[in-house]
C-alpha cells in the first residue's frame, strides 16, 4: 500500500480527520493496533468521499462506534482502514409532536436518552455500555439490551437511516413516519448487517411517551420452572407494563454481590434463580398494585423472597448488581457467549453445557445470566489457561446443542469474526445464500467489513 491513500483520505478528512503511524499506534487499544489508518470524517459527505476512495484502491473499510461490540467485528487488520464515526456526534433538536430524534451515527446512547429525556420523552433502548456504545454501532448490530420485552431492539426503535454504501453511494432513508409501506423498507437491510453492507451515518430514532415511574425489585426462586411460571403471570398482571425480566443463577448472583464486588445480598445468596423485574408505567397506584402482584406470586408459592426497591436509589443499586458483568472477569479470561432459546428449553441447556464443560476441563467455572424475558441468556465461561484450540472446541461444546433446539448463535451482540463458523447452526442454507447474495450486490469488492458475519463466498 503506497501514501497515495493516505493523502488522498487526508485531503477529505482535513490533518485533524487521519490517524495512521506512531499517532494511530499511541492512540489505540491492543486489538485494534494493526490498522493502515483510522479516518475520522465530520459529514456524510467526508464518509462517502473516503469510501469511494478506499473502493477505488481496493482498500478494506472498517466501521467503528463507541468499541463495545462483543465479537470483535470493529477490530482491523493492518491492510484495513479504521472509519470512525465519533466526530459525527451531533443531534438535531427532538420533534416532540412527531416524537422522533434526529442523531448522527457517532452520538453516545447516553446523550440520546438525555435529550429525549429532556424533551420529557424516551429512547427505550437501553444497555450496560450506554456510556460509550453509539446509535451507529447499536444500529448496525440490531442492539437489544434491558427493555426489549417492552419495547424491542433497535429495530423496533428506528425509523429510518442514511447510509452509506460500499462505493460512496449515499443512501438516505431518513423516514420519520410510523406507517410506511411503499415499497421495501430498506433500513431493515441496514440494522444488523454489523457494517457489512452500508457505513450508518444517521440514525431517525423513534421516541415514546416517558413513563411517570418505575417499580423494580429483586426475587429469588427455587426451581426454573417457576421463572417461566412467574413471568406469564407478571406480563399477564401487569397488563403492558412489565419493562424488565432479568434471570441470574446462582453463582452470577454470588459473584456480583461477593467481594470485591461493590454490591452486598439483597437477598441471601442461596437460592437458586434470581429475577430483577421492573414495571415502568403511568398510574399513581402503581407501586401498590407492583407489589399486589408480588404477593401473590408468592402466595402462589413461585416467588421464595423478595424486596421490592423503596427510592430511585435501591433501584439503581440492583441494577448495578445485574450489570456488573465485569466481575465476571475476576478469575481469568473468559469466553461469552449470547445465546437464544425458547424459555422452556434454557435451563437444561445451561445444565447439559456446564456438565460437558466440566466433563473436558474440571476446573472450568460456567456462570449464566441475562434477558430471559426475551429467551435471551449470557453463558460466561471460565477455562484455566484457555489457548485457541481449548476455544474452539469449547465453542463447539456450547453451540452444538443449539441445533436440535432450533436456538441462535447469537441473540443480540451479533456474529462478527468470533461466530462467522456456527452461523450455519442458526440459518438454512437458504438464508446463507442469499445473505451473500446480498453482500456481493452491495459490495461487489468485498471492502467493507470483509471476512465478517458472512464470507464473501460460501
Ligand atoms: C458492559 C456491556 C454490556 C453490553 N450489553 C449489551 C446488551 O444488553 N445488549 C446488546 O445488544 N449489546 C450489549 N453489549 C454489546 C455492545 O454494547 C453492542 O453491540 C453495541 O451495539 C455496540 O455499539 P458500538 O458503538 O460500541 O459498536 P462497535 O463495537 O464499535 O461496532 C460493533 C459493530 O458495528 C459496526 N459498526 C459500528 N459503527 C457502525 C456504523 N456507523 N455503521 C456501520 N457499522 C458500524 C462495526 O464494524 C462492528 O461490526 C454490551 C457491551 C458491553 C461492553
Amino acid at each position: 500500500m503506497d501514501n497515495t491513500l493516505l493523502d488522498t483520505l487526508r485531503g477529505i478528512v482535513g490533518p485533524a480527520g487521519l490517524l495512521a503511524g506512531d499517532e494511530l499506534r499511541a492512540r489505540q487499544k491492543p486489538q485494534q493496533l494493526h490498522a493502515y489508518a483510522l479516518v475520522r470524517p465530520a459529514s456524510t459527505a467526508e464518509v462517502s468521499a473516503v469510501l469511494a476512495a478506499c473502493h477505488a484502491a481496493g482498500v478494506a473499510v472498517v466501521p467503528q462506534g463507541g468499541l463495545t461490540g462483543l465479537v470483535h467485528g470493529a477490530d482491523a487488520q493492518a491492510h484495513e482502514v479504521i472509519l470512525s464515526l465519533e466526530r459525527m456526534n451531533r443531534l438535531e433538536p427532538v420533534d416532540i409532536t412527531q416524537r422522533v430524534l434526529v442523531a448522527e451515527a457517532g452520538v453516545i446512547l447516553e446523550q440520546a436518552q438525555a435529550a429525549a429525556e429532556a424533551a420529557g420523552l424516551l429512547f427505550p433502548v437501553d444497555l450496560g455500555a450506554r456510556g460509550s456504545a453509539t446509535l451507529g454501532g447499536m444500529v448496525a448490530t440490531n442492539a437489544g439490551g434491558n427493555s426489549v420485552i417492552r419495547y424491542g431492539m433497535m429495530r423496533n426503535n428506528v425509523h429510518g437511516l442514511e447510509v452509506v454504501l460500499a462505493d460512496g453511494t449515499v443512501l438516505s432513508s431518513m423516514n420519520q413516519l410510523l406507517k410506511n409501506n411503499s415499497g421495501y423498507d430498506l433500513k431493515h437491510l441496514f440494522i444488523g448487517s454489523e457494517g457489512t453492507l452500508g457505513v450508518v451515518t444517521r440514525v431517525v430514532l423513534r421516541l415514546c411517551e416517558a413513563p411517570a415511574g418505575r417499580c423494580t425489585a429483586l426475587l429469588a426462586l427455587s426451581d426454573f420452572d417457576a421463572v417461566g411460571k412467574l413471568l406469564r403471570r407478571l406480563d399477564h398482571a401487569m397488563a403492558g407494563t412489565l419493562s424488565a425480566f432479568e434471570v441470574m443463577w446462582q453463582d452470577f448472583y454470588q459473584v456480583v454481590t461477593t467481594p470485591p464486588a461493590q454490591a452486598r445480598p439483597p437477598l441471601p445468596q442461596d437460592h437458586a434463580f434470581y429475577v430483577l423485574v421492573e414495571a415502568s408505567g403511568s398510574s399513581t397506584d402503581q407501586a401498590d398494585r407492583f407489589a399486589q402482584i408480588l404477593s401473590d406470586a408468592m402466595e402462589h408459592g413461585l416467588v421464595a423472597d423478595a424486596t421490592i426497591a423503596q427510592s430511585e436509589r435501591e433501584c439503581q443499586a440492583l441494577w448495578a448488581l445485574r450489570d456488573d458483568v465485569r466481575q465476571l472477569g475476576r478469575f481469568g479470561p473468559l469466553a461469552a457467549y449470547d445465546i437464544s432459546l425458547r424459555l422452556a428449553d434454557t435451563a437444561t441447556y445451561v445444565e447439559t453445557v456446564r456438565t460437558s464443560i466440566q466433563a473436558r476441563w474440571p476446573d472450568a467455572q460456567l456462570r449464566a445470566f441475562g434477558h430471559l424475558g426475551d429467551g435471551n441468556v449470557h453463558v460466561a465461561v471460565h477455562v484455566p489457561d484457555m489457548n485457541t484450540a481449548d476455544r474452539a472446541e469449547l465453542d463447539g461444546l456450547v453451540y452444538t446443542p443449539l441445533q436440535a433446539l432450533n436456538g441462535a448463535v447469537s441473540a443480540e451482540h451479533g456474529i462478527g469474526i468470533e461466530k462467522k463458523a456456527w452461523l450455519g447452526l442458526s440459518r438454512t442454507p437458504a438464508e446463507l445464500a442469499l445473505m451473500l447474495l446480498l453482500k456481493q450486490s452491495l459490495d461487489p469488492k468485498g471492502v467493507l467489513n470483509p471476512g465478517r458475519v458472512v464470507d464473501s463466498r460460501l
